[in-house]
């Protein structure tokens, strides 16, 4: 019996070949070029499973991924031509032990399974804005979400992590158990083995909230940004709020969304985001007529859409879903930035405008967007630095995406060279290079530090800016311990400290 027939007799989940009918529904991923033709897609249903399965990728030689939600827009869940250990289908388990407020959350589960089972006992933990995102990619690189002004980011509410590691041992890491481990998965990524558990600590939630998005005309840019910049130097830890400044292929002018949430009633809301709702209230523009509507720089003060109400708390990761954006099935680059302060600046956003105008975004069905969140720092910044492996000054506040209907060549290009326009203007002091404009840039199949990546993770060019030296030397260490031959290699890989110790790269 072969090698692999030996692996297909001991599996207990499903094996998925090319060929095989859900085969390309195995292999598809929430950006349309992330998609890689893997060998072998293993769903794997148990511990023994994963175990296998990395000792048949190593002995095969098979570039090896680990799927949890599949929402990497670099392909980092991908293996073209190689092994994906895909956690979605039977690891989604959630339970809750409400007295000690513990969520325990299988590796391959997303958001939406999160937040149902624990608002069922008043709970919660700081999840992801958009609730089909995996909770392994997002909590191992750090995790930002609507209640972290309360909470902090979701990875300083993990707790506890169980993963198999490259040789095929199953670990425990915690606080008081493989302890170097434990500081190392929280913001090192997936460079130490399939985690099949996360362990959240839960905080008291109430059932609603309120929460929605506001969409303005761009014509009245500047007092949307006015009120921004004002609301967002004291932010407080029971608000959040996005803004959009988006072009989509169907629309005939840009427009800007701000996405806002208040942990609190409809009224205490509303009351709280009142200049957002009604910009003639903030500008002191008052009607001459009371039924008559306040017309500024041509357009009403009032938002055009307002989706805000009081909604049920597991309804809030969930209210961007059905945004074009959000939704899966288009070709996407995605690139983070920090913006200092959060501070908008009209120039910058005109200019910016002016580029989306001049895009052939019909056309080509290109969609531009560019956010910015705010949330209250404190919490994030209570944690010490060295408290985990995370690169907390690298963390981002602001996205640029881009993304097209229609995945060829010529739009990846062009997509490229939008997203390098538009950084171009918010960052420029990063100096973006279109380092593979002309060449083949589709479907990277290695992941590299400077290309589009992750947005919580800043745009550094190695492991060492990311994460700082003396960091990035302790992780070289544990990357020597748990992964020497460098199998799992997809993220922000960390290459292992050599074994004479004379590299310090
Ligand atoms: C629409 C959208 C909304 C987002 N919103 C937010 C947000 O609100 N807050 C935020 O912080 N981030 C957000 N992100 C970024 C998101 O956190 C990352 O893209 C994250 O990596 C996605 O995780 P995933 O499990 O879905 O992805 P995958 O593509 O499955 O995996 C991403 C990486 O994690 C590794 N991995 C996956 N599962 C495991 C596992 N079980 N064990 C070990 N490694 C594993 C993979 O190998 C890969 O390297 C968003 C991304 C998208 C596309």
């Amino acid at each position: 019996m072969s090698e692999f027939e030996l692996y297909r007799k001991s599996f207990q989940g499903d094996l998925v070949l090319p060929g095989d009918p859900d085969y390309f529904q195995a292999i598809e991923r929430w950006a349309v070029n992330s998609v890689r033709k893997a060998r072998i897609v293993a769903f794997v249903k148990t511990d023994d499973d994963i175990t296998l399965s990395i000792r048949y990728a190593r002995n095969a030689n098979l570039s090896l991924a680990i799927r949890g939600g599949g929402h990497s827009n670099v392909g980092a869940s991908s293996a073209e031509d190689g092994l994906v250990i895909d956690l979605s289908r039977y690891f989604r388990r959630v339970s809750v032990d409400a007295h000690s407020k513990l969520a325990f959350v299988e590796g391959g589960a997303v958001w939406k399974d999160v937040d149902e089972a624990v608002i069922e006992h008043g709970l919660a933990v700081v999840g992801g804005t958009v609730n089909h995102t995996g909770v392994a990619g997002l909590t191992l690189g750090g995790g930002w979400g609507w209640l972290q002004g309360t909470h902090g980011l979701t990875v300083d509410n993990l707790h506890q992590v169980t993963l198999i590691l490259a040789d095929g041992s199953r670990v425990v890491a915690n606080d008081t158990e493989n302890t170097e481990l434990f500081w190392a998965l929280r913001g090192g990524g997936c460079n130490f083995g399939v985690c099949t558990e996360f362990v959240f600590r839960l905080r008291p939630q109430r059932r609603t909230l309120y929460a929605g998005v506001l969409l303005y005309p761009f014509t009245v840019l500047e007092d949307v940004v006015d009120v921004l910049n004002r609301w967002s130097r004291d932010v407080k830890q029971n608000e959040a709020a996005m803004v959009n400044f988006i072009k989509e292929e169907d629309m005939e002018v840009p427009m800007i969304a701000v996405v806002v949430v208040y942990n609190g009633s409809e009224t205490e809301g509303r009351s709280n985001f009142r200049a957002l709702l009604d910009l003639s209230e903030y500008l002191d523009i008052v009607p001459q007529d009371s039924a008559e509507q306040v017309i500024h720089n041509g357009c009403t003060l009032e938002p055009v859409e307002d989706t805000t109400s009081e909604i049920a708390f597991e309804k809030l990761n969930e209210m961007l879903n059905s945004r074009r954006v959000i939704m899966p099935g288009l070709s996407r680059f995605m690139r983070g930035f920090f913006n200092p302060e959060c501070r908008l600046d009209v120039e910058k956003l005109r200019h910016y405008f002016e580029v989306l105008t001049e895009l052939p975004c019909q056309e080509r069905r290109l969609n531009i967007n560019l956010f910015v969140e705010y949330v209250n720092p404190t919490k994030v910044q209570e944690v010490p630095d060295d408290a985990m492996a995370l690169a907390r000054h690298s963390l981002n506040n602001s996205v640029a995406m881009v993304a097209w209907s229609v995945d060829t060549p010529e739009n990846t290009v062009l997509g490229r060279k939008a997203m390098w326009e538009v950084l171009n203007i918010f960052a420029p002091e990063k100096v973006w290079q279109p380092a593979r404009l002309d060449t083949d840039a589709t479907n990277e199949s290695k992941f590299q530090f400077d290309e589009d990546q992750d947005h919580r993770m800043a745009n550094r060019r190695s492991g060492k800016e990311l994460y700082g030296e003396e960091k990035y030397r302790k992780l070289q260490k544990l990357k020597r311990k748990y992964d020497p031959d460098l199998l799992f290699n997809k993220w922000f890989t960390i290459e292992p400290e050599p074994n004479d110790n004379t590299n310090r790269a």
